[in-house]
């Protein structure tokens, strides 16, 4: 590893470090993990970005971060604000520029030295006023008094007011002594860290606020209407800037140049207000740029912007999973340590409830043996376990409260599927004991983490002319090739020939947005074959799975989803490839509820879905003799 390898300073259990879900970290609760100072430390996996950061910190180049939201791109991005050097920091001030009001100077002094200079001027203005204040007292008492003496009392007050209306009207030149400190980094410990990911052209190029009084003696100085963007708040720190491509064009084209001059006057952003009139001098901002987005933000971004910081500097994908390693499960107790400590106020996490959420991790990866790095949406979950235990006054975040917490947080796409399930309840759709022909569970994946149980039904008539698979919706090209599949295997038991037959397969209810259909060709295959063999399908059985033509069952994704929704909706059984085995991580509280019955040929399938012996029993033991090992065999003899 690289030298900012660090594990939570608590002692480890090396035997059973590969059993034990937090690695064998000796700890009792992440009270007693030790959370690291650096925010570069701080960060999970992403290696390879890491090392890129601290390099690309030393040299002084610029960085495009491409992977999803919330693996950690901000945080590397000011992460990298605190490598830097902090002797370096400078504040900007905007002076008043006698000779022409609106092109205000530029001055940079030396961090801390703003507030003197603000300050020394602000003492000299004060002293000024002073002394025209007393002076105006002065006349006013001299003009009352020789009115007193003429007795023209009515005609003093007026010249008194007069020589007051004069004085107030004319202090305008004291304030444009002040200059304005744009940017004030007297206090900055770390180099600075601009966020501008959003941030419309003013608030990233900075802008000179609008003056409704233009003139008259009534307006505010132009300099003092000045206003720095992110651009120039994060001169000798970090400029981040997420969903690049999302800038305007004409912004991304300026914000080039300022890359390019390491220099950017401020002027008014709208073109038709007063500030558009006035342009300062240069304000430095030689920042480190920091672009992110996904792979298709690059795609989008301007070319020029793109080779600009590809050319001077360094491009890095985010990983979305990292494999699951005694050392890492000890860094995910450290990041529930982390975010505990960052939010201040949620109570520390017991062994159990970091144990429930490294499962999590592991589930949310849907990749075996990996977890997820997708760490915004796990913080979330800290933070949300965290507010339910404290609103119950614990001391701890226990392992009830991470589950209560996972049942809340459930994404909109899960919510959607339970509100779908419900719904499917009041129409007495939902699972019954009794067999059906040609109608089959299947199961698909909706959003990245939600199941949902979605029925097929295949129907078959004699065709009018050659045979067509006619499928409803966006399905009918996988319902299409499960079908071809399932011939191959049907030709080989039966006299029927499929290619003289009309296949309509219906997916009951599959209007939904989102549905994948590649992994329900064993579900199709099952409706297809008890379609043209009337033998009825039991109904609590829910399937999963990719078939081969040679009648493998192949394995597919988000079968941890997929089981769930199968439980969720009231099934006693759920058929999944047997090469997805590992990757099945249920909750609890679904494991009682159904049976998991991995599979991993044709027959197998057709044996526990079926109903109806002897039909199915003789069904079962032609295929059993043409698919798998058999068919194989056949194949090569
Ligand atoms: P991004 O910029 O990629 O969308 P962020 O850096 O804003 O994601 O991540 C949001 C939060 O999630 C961070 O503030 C931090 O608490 C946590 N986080 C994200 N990635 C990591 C990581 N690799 N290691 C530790 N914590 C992380």
């Amino acid at each position: 590893g690289s030298a900012v390898e660090v594990d939570p300073g608590v002692e480890v259990d090396e035997e059973n470090a590969e059993q034990d879900l937090l690695g064998g970290l000796k700890v009792e609760s992440t009270a007693d993990i030790e959370v690291p100072d650096r925010l570069v430390d701080q960060v999970i996996g992403q290696d390879e970005a890491r090392d890129i950061i601290i390099k690309a910190a030393k040299q002084r180049r610029h960085v495009m971060m491409i992977g999803s939201p919330g693996t950690g791109k901000s945080m590397l991005a000011k992460a990298m604000s605190q490598l830097l050097p902090q002797e370096d920091l400078q504040d900007v001030l905007v002076y008043h520029n006698p000779d022409d009001g609106n092109e205000p100077k530029v001055r940079t002094v030396p961090a801390g030295k703003g507030e003197q200079i603000i300050d020394a001027h602000k003492e000299e203005a004060r002293k000024r006023n002073q002394m025209r204040s007393i002076l105006m007292w002065i006349i006013i008492a001299i003009i009352i008094g020789y009115a007193i003496l003429t007795a023209n009392i009515l005609l003093g007050i007026l010249a008194a007011g007069i020589v007051w209306l004069i004085f107030r009207y004319t202090s305008r030149g004291t304030d444009a002594m002040v200059p304005n400190m744009v940017v004030d980094n007297g206090d900055q410990r770390t180099a600075p860290f601009e966020d501008a990911t959003g941030a419309h052209a003013g608030a990233l190029l900075g802008d000179v606020r609008h003056d409704p009084f233009q003139s008259g003696g009534m307006e505010t100085p132009s300099h003092d209407r000045v206003e720095p963007g992110a651009i120039h708040k994060s001169n000798k720190g970090v400029l981040f800037v997420d969903e690049i491509n999302t800038l305007d064009v004409r912004t991304q084209q300026k914000l080039m140049t300022a890359i390019q001059e390491g220099e950017f006057s401020i002027t008014g952003q709208s073109e038709r207000s007063s500030g558009a009139m006035v342009q300062t001098e240069p304000v430095p901002c030689d920042f480190i740029m920091i672009a992110a987005g996904n792979l298709d933000a690059m795609e989008n971004m301007h070319p020029a912007l793109r080779s600009r910081i590809k050319g001077y500097g360094y491009e890095v994908y985010m990983e979305d999973t990292i494999e699951d390693t005694p050392e890492m499960r000890r860094k995910y107790a450290r990041f529930v340590a982390q975010e505990v400590e960052r939010d201040g106020r949620l109570p520390h996490f017991t062994r159990d409830a970091v144990e429930e959420l490294i499962l999590e991790a592991k589930r949310r990866a849907g990749r075996k043996e990996h977890l997820t790095l997708h760490f915004r949406n796990l913080g979330g979950l800290v933070r949300v376990a965290g507010d339910i235990a404290r609103a119950d006054d614990k001391e701890f975040t226990e392992r009830e409260d991470v589950l209560q917490a996972k049942r809340r947080s459930r994404s909109i796409e899960q919510q959607l599927a339970d509100d779908y399930i419900e719904r499917r309840k009041d129409y007495e759709l939902q699972v019954t004991e009794a067999g059906i022909e040609g109608r089959v569970n299947g199961l698909a994946v909706m959003g990245e983490d939600s199941g949902i149980m979605l029925p097929v039904m295949a129907e078959i008539a004699p065709a009018q002319g050659g045979g067509q698979v006619i499928a409803t919706g966006k399905l009918q090209e996988m319902a299409e090739e499960s079908v071809q599949n399932v011939s191959a295997i049907i030709k080989k038991f039966s006299d029927v020939d499929l290619s003289e037959k009309d296949i309509h397969i219906q997916f009951v209810q599959a209007g939904q947005q989102g549905v994948d259909g590649d992994s329900a060709s064993i579900t199709v295959a099952t409706a297809v074959i008890s379609a043209l063999e009337d033998i009825p399908v039991d109904q609590s059985v829910a399937m999963t799975g990719s078939l081969s033509v040679r009648g493998d069952v192949l394995p597919v994704g988000g079968v941890t989803h997929k089981i769930e929704a199968a439980a969720k909706a009231g099934c006693d059984k759920v058929i999944i490839p047997a090469a997805n085995e590992q990757d099945v991580m249920i909750e609890e509280e679904y494991e009682e509820m159904v049976e998991i019955i991995p599979c991993s040929n044709i027959s197998e399938v057709l044996d526990v879905a079926l109903m109806g012996e002897p039909k199915k029993d003789s069904l079962v033991d032609r295929l059993k003799s043409i698919t798998g090992s058999a068919f194989d065999g056949s194949a090569v003899g």
